[in-house]
Parts: structure tokens; sequence; C-alpha cells
């Protein structure tokens, strides 16, 4: 009982580790779930700023492009070599050298961008992998745990089968090692939570750490932009330097004009004494002339000049308002993208700090259940011990009860062997005493049944050794549906042996052996001339006919339906039956032979090749017996035999016509079972044949005015049943001459009709008032076979054997 109970607490126990593993499973796959999830969105993100960068650096990649392309111009443009006067200042070399250089650095830094992003990638590919380990040790964690239940579940069907004192101990003790173990396990999957929470916190640090990358880049940009805007105001004042200088000139050349226009006013208005003047004037002017046409050429050149460079400077002021805007806008951006980053690094942190929270409380959950668990197995634990400490008690009492029955069993051993051998000895003494005693009894009971087996066949013999039986066929089904119903036929109540019908007006009231009524059964039937039957294993030669019209259940009555058979297969094993309760005194050895006979003709149902009209013979031992030379007789062993060669007979008769019920009513079918039987002590041989007969329709077909072949079977039907009754008169008359041979079926039976053998007639007539004529021919046949005497039966033994009745 307490072993029952402890059962069923582990059982209990068992059920809730089961559960909580199921818990932890479920809480695994959850956080699994949730953390690939987490990655995902963190991969999404992550691959939204790689995008957003790209999209950066190509922009500042067409800016430069942009910057490029204007330092080319800048470049490009030669300076204004063919006014030795008024040289250029070098605006190229520096500016280009530092935006080339910006460029290059810019470059390096998306390469540095680009590499990263593939450490990063790669980084990302690690912590996949890192987690799936995880999860894969998680899973063997799991199994572990489950192979823990399956071994506590063996321990518990180990403690079902019950166990002593020791073995509770070392349960407990396995117990407590198991709870160890769980702890173990339990600290380990903790351990495990803890990397996987580190490892989800990996990614938020390599973020933050490309966000300060980005920054400090950004910053970096913002810089080089600040230092283009420097270069660029240095160029707009070189610019303006420039033209203050071409202004001068512009100037210092209209004065230089004017001052030479003015002279040579003067010179001109002098009078002629100043003609030579005039001519020296006019000797110099044309050098004047052309040195002013000169400077004034020159005064166009360095105002195209000035004009171009003007508009160089607009286009450079327009370039810059561009690059300015352009600025404006990245500006803009990188705030705009600050503002992402610190808006999704918050979102991480939030995200970050929820599945802490998360963890922490399912770590928190899994160790208040160890906890409980714990203290569950601690408080069975205690349990166990407490009941163990009232066994040991118990037990021990169980013992000395024990040792006192093994001691009250040895006492009562010796104490039962004594009785026993006083018993023995007693009963010895008695047997002796009864086996004198019951030698007597056994004596007067073998004379007692003797006895009975001769008053038996008395009995018999009184009754007749014809015995005339009519069985009143039930109006059937059928004939209800054919709406024949009014009976011709009655029998008196208190009467078992007289049987009135009615024809044509008159009555006739027969008196037979015994009248069966329509509802007697089988089993009735077959009781009434069962003594008659067993009396072929004494040696007597029975025959039973059925005579009757067709359909008046001559066939119902011999062979039966199978569901209920009829008196062929009932006496076969009242044979067999009697046969086995004489094993031992008699050895009988049993031959069947199966006949029909058509038309006077004698034909082996049992036979391979079926031969028309056998012939009787006299035996030729000298025996003065008739035999059938040719006709198959089976030696058979037992019933199930027997019922195999009646279906061969059936199927043989069957072959032989095309309508096996019209045959059936023509036809004489013999069953013929010889029995002899050896007497073991004696050596006494007795020899008895039952012939079974279920005849032909005796219904007088000529009267309906059959012709040709039916007419001939008719009247071969009537003959051989005609020579039936005659026979049977001529031994009720005690003739001399009995006609045996007047038909086949009276030849062949002669050896069992004659005198001493044992005849039942029964009898089979309809109900019904359309058979009236027929029914009482029928019962006139019965009445004049019933009037005949055999004699007293006799016995077919050996010449030299003994009867002993
Ligand atoms: P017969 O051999 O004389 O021509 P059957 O034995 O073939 O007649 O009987 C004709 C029908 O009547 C069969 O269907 C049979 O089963 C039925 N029958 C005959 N006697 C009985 C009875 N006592 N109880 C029930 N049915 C019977
Ligand atoms: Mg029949």
């Amino acid at each position: 009982m307490s072993h029952l109970l402890s059962f069923l607490e582990h059982y209990g126990q068992m059920q809730r580790l089961q559960e909580q593993a199921g818990e932890y499973r479920s809480l695994l796959r959850r956080e699994e779930s949730r953390r690939r999830k987490q990655l995902r969105m963190l991969r999404g993100a992550y691959r939204q700023q790689v995008q957003d960068k790209l999209s950066l650096i190509e922009s500042l990649e067409g800016v430069i492009c942009e910057q490029q392309k204007v330092m080319e111009t800048l470049h490009g443009m030669k300076p204004p070599s063919a006014c030795p006067l008024y040289p250029c200042p070098p605006v190229t070399p520096v500016g280009v050298h530092r935006l080339v250089e910006s460029i290059s650095a810019l470059q390096g830094e998306r390469n540095k961008l680009l590499e990263e992003i593939t450490g990063l990638r790669q980084q990302l590919e690690e912590g996949e992998k890192e987690k799936q380990q995880l999860a894969g040790s998680f899973d063997l964690q799991v199994q572990e745990l489950k192979q823990q239940i399956e071994e506590r579940e063996e321990e518990l069907t180990r403690l079902r089968t019950g166990m002593g004192v020791t073995d509770s101990e070392k349960r407990i003790h396995n117990l407590t090692v198991e709870n160890e173990g769980l702890k173990q396990s339990l600290s380990v999957t903790q351990g495990l939570l803890q990397q996987l929470a580190t490892v989800s916190a990996q990614p938020s640090a390599t973020l933050a750490k490309e966000n300060e990358g980005l920054r400090s880049r950004v910053q970096h940009l913002e810089m080089s932009l600040q230092q283009k805007v420097e270069e660029l105001v240095r160029l707009e004042g070189q610019v303006s330097a420039l033209q203050w200088r071409k202004e001068q000139e512009v100037r210092r050349l209209d004065e230089r004009i004017q001052e030479l226009q003015l002279a040579l006013e003067t010179r001109q208005n002098r009078p002629p004494d100043v003609q030579y003047v005039t001519q020296t004037v006019e000797v110099e002017s044309p050098t004047t002339l052309r040195s002013l046409v000169e400077a004034e050429e020159r005064n166009r050149g360095l105002l195209e000049q000035l004009s171009s460079q003007g508009e160089h400077c607009q286009r450079l002021v327009e370039q810059l308002q561009g690059s300015e805007e352009v600025t404006a806008g990245l500006r803009d951006k990188i705030s705009a993208y600050e503002c992402e980053i610190t808006k999704l690094r918050e979102e991480l942190l939030r995200e970050i700090s929820h599945l802490e929270a998360q963890k922490e409380e399912a770590v928190k959950e899994a160790s208040e259940c160890s906890e409980q668990h714990l203290e569950q197995l601690r408080e069975q634990l205690t349990g166990v011990q407490r009941r163990l400490a009232t066994l040991q008690p118990i037990l021990k009492g169980m013992k000395m009860n024990y040792s006192s029955l093994r001691s009250q069993v040895h006492d009562f051993s010796e104490f039962y062997e004594t009785a026993i051998r006083e018993a023995r000895r007693q009963m010895c003494s008695a047997a002796s005493e009864a086996s004198e005693a019951s030698r007597d009894l056994l004596q007067k009971y073998q004379h007692e049944v003797l006895l009975r087996k001769k008053y038996h066949a008395q009995l018999v013999e009184l009754k007749g050794n014809i015995r005339v039986l009519c069985r009143l066929k039930p109006v059937t089904e059928v004939d209800q549906r054919e709406g024949e119903v009014s009976t011709a036929v009655s029998t008196e109540p208190g009467s078992e042996s007289s049987v009135t019908a009615r024809y044509k007006g008159k009555e006739r009231t027969f008196e037979l052996d015994k009248v069966f009524l329509p509802e007697a059964t089988q089993e009735e039937v077959f009781l009434e001339i069962e003594p008659l039957v067993l009396s072929c294993l004494d040696g007597y030669n029975v025959c039973i006919f059925a005579y009757g019209q067709t359909g008046s259940g001559k066939t119902y009555t011999m062979e039966g339906v199978p569901e209920d058979p009829g008196i062929n297969q009932r006496a076969l094993q009242a044979l067999y039956r009697e046969m086995e309760a004489r094993e031992g005194q008699w050895k009988y050895s049993v031959s069947l032979s199966v006949v029909e006979i058509y038309n006077e003709g004698i034909r082996d149902l049992l036979g391979k090749e079926p031969q028309e009209k056998l012939d009787i013979k006299l035996n030729p031992d000298g025996s003065g017996q008739l035999h059938v030379p040719g006709l198959t007789s089976v030696e058979v062993q037992g019933l199930r035999e027997i019922r195999k060669m009646l279906s061969l007979g059936k199927r043989n008769r069957a072959t032989y016509c095309t309508n096996m019920n019209e045959r059936s009513s023509r036809s004489h079918a013999l069953l013929t079972v010889t029995i002899t039987g050896t007497n073991c002590s004696t050596g006494t041989k007795t020899s008895g044949k039952l012939n079974l007969v279920d005849l032909a329709g005796s219904e007088r077909v000529w009267k309906s005015g059959a012709q040709g072949e039916r007419l001939k079977e008719a009247q071969n039907i009537n003959k051989s049943l005609l020579a039936l009754g005659e026979v049977i008169q001529a031994l009720r008359a005690k003739q001399g001459h009995v006609p045996f041979r007047n038909s086949k079926l009276t030849y062949l039976l002669q050896d069992s009709l004659g005198k001493g053998n044992k005849t039942v007639m029964m009898v089979q007539i309809s109900l019904l008032e359309k058979n009236a004529g027929e029914t009482m021919c029928s019962l006139k046949f019965a009445q004049r076979v019933c009037k005949v005497e055999l004699g007293p039966a006799s016995r077919r033994i050996d010449s030299w054997g003994q009867s002993e009745l």
C-alpha cells in the first residue's frame, strides 16, 4: 500500500516535471522567435542605413565631381600672359590640390565604409551562427531533460514492482542526485540565457560604434566643405582685386590718352614758325599715333578681358551659390539622418531593455519553478523518510510474524504427514474392504445389466417385430400459401395409436403401433425406434421404411434437414455412441453401401463407375446368403467418413437425373450399414444390418392418366410396393413360400425382412383434404402390415458362439 502511495506521488511529480519541461520548451521557442524577429528588424534597419550611406556617398561624389569640373575649368584658363604689364595672380594650384586631396580622402573613406559594411555583415553572420549553435545546445539540454524524465519513469516502474527498505533508501538517494542534476541543468540554462542576452546586446554596440564613425565622417565632410567655402571666398577676393587693378589700368590709360590728345591739340594750334615743330610733330606723330592705336587696341583687349573676367566671376559666384545650396541640402539630410539614427537608437535601446526585462522575468520564473519543484521534492523526500521510519517497525513485526508462522507451518507439516500416513493406512484397509464389496456389487451390476438388456429385447419383441408407425406431416407454410388448409385427418386426444381419415364423406379409424402428431419432433420420432436401431450391434437385422405419397415427408423423416437431421444421421450417431460405450468389450467394424432402385434396376451409388442393374445372387460361400456382385461396400472409421459417403451417394444420384426431386420420388433409396462385432473376452462374433429405405412415392399416378415412361415408372413402383405388401402378408400368414423375388427391393432385403428380423414401417401421411385418397390408401397399407407377425426376432451369431440372453 505504501509502495502504491509513493508510486502515486512519484507519478504526480513526474507529471509536474513533464509539464515544467513543456513550459521550458515553449518559453525557449517564444524567446527564439522573438530573437529571430529582432534580428530581422536589425538587419532591415542596418540595410536601410547602408543604403542611406551609399546614397549620401553618391551625392557627395556628385558634388565632388562638380567641384572637380569647376577646378578643371579654372585650371584650363590661361593667365593673361599677353599682357605682361598686368600679370594675373596664380589662382589654381593650391585650391585644386586641396580639392583633389579632399576627393581622394573621401574615396578612401568610402572604401573604409565598404570594408566596415562587409565586416559588419560577417559579424552578423557569425551572430546568426552563434544563435543557431545556442538553439542546438538548448535542444540538447531539452533532450537531456527528457532523458532524465524517462529515467525517472523507469525508476518509478521499478518502484511499482515493490522493494525492501534498502531499495527505498537507494531511491531517495537517487532522487536527491537527480534533483542536483536538474538544478545544474537549470543553472546551465540560465547561463545560456545570459549568453543569449549578451549576443542580442552585441548588435546595438556595433551600431553605436558605427554611428560614432558616421558622425565623425560627417564632421569631416563639413570641415572639408568649410575649407572649400573659404577657398571660394579667397578666390572671390582675388577676382575683385584683379578687377580693381584692371580698372586702375584703364583709368591710367584714359588719362594718358587724354594727355596725348591734349598734347596733340596744342601742337596743332601752334603757328607755322612752329612748322618745323609741326613737321617734327608730324614726323613724330605717326609713331605716336601708331602707339595710340596700339594702346587703344590694347585697351580694347583689356576691356574684353575685363568683361570675360567679370563673366567668369559671375559664374563663380553662381557656382558658389549652387554649392552653398547643395551644402545646405546636405546639412538638412545629415540632420534628418542624425534624427533617424537617434530614433533608431532609442528604439533599439527600448527593445533591448524590453528584451532584458522579459529575459529576467523568464529566468525568474524558471528559477521560481525549479525552487518550488525542489521544495516539493524535499517534502516528498521527508514524507518518504517518515514513511520509512513507520515501515521499519511494521517490517520487524512482520518478520516476527513470518518466523512464528514458519515454525507453525513446520509443526503443521509434521502433524499433517503423520495424519496423512494414518489416513492412508485407514484408507488402505477400508479400500481392501470396499474392493471386496465392490467386486460383489460389480457382479450384481453386470447381472442387472444383462437382465435389463434381456427385458428390453423382450419388450421390443412384445411390441412386435414389425412396428408400424404413422407420422402426420404438418400443414406447411407452402401449403398455406397455396390456400390448402382444410384437413381430412384427425386424431383422438389421449390415444397415441389411432388416426381417423375422412374420404368421400366416409370416416375410417386405423389402429397402428404409434401415431406421431404433426408437432412431433425428429428427436421424438428417433427415440421411439432407437432400441431397434441399437439392436443391430447385437446381431439383429433391422429395416426401416418410409412409406407414403410424394411430399408426405418421407425424406424429411429419413434424412431430415441439415439443421435438424432425420433418422439416418441420428441412428448412425447412436450406433457410434453405443460402440464407444462398449469399447474394450466389443470391437466393431462398420461398412456402408448405398443403392438406388429405379425401374427395377439396382444401381450402386458409391461405385466409381455407375452400373445399371446390378444382379442379386447367392453367395458362393454356401452360406445361403444373398449378395450383389460388384456392389461397393465401404468400410468406414467414423461418422465423418459416413457423412462423406452419404453426400457422395447423393451427388451420384443427382448426376443420373435431370430433376432430382422427381427422380427421388420415383426410385427407392437404400442405405445399408453392416456392423460386425467381436466380443473381446469371448470372441463371439455378431453381424447386424441396418437398412434405411426412403421408398418411392406411393401415389397412384395412372389415375391421373400418366403415359409412356411415366406410366412405366409408376407401374414399377407400384409393383415393388405391392411386392413389399405381399411379402409382409405371406410372412404374416406364415406361408411356406414368401414371394421375395417379386421385386428387386424385397429380394435385396430378403435377409433383413425374413423371420427373426425387425422392421419399422414409417407411414407418412398428409393432413390435407386434397390428399385424402392417397392418405386412405397409405393407412390401409399400414393396417395390413401392422397385423403381420414375424415371430420372435433372432440374432445372427456364429454357430460356435453362445447367446448371452
Ligand atoms: P417426400 O420425400 O415424401 O416426397 P419430403 O420429405 O420431401 O417428402 O417433404 C416435402 C416437404 O415437406 C419438404 O419441404 C419438407 O421439408 C416438408 N416437411 C415434411 N415433413 C415435415 C415436418 N414434419 N415438419 C416440417 N416440414 C416437413
Ligand atoms: Mg422424398
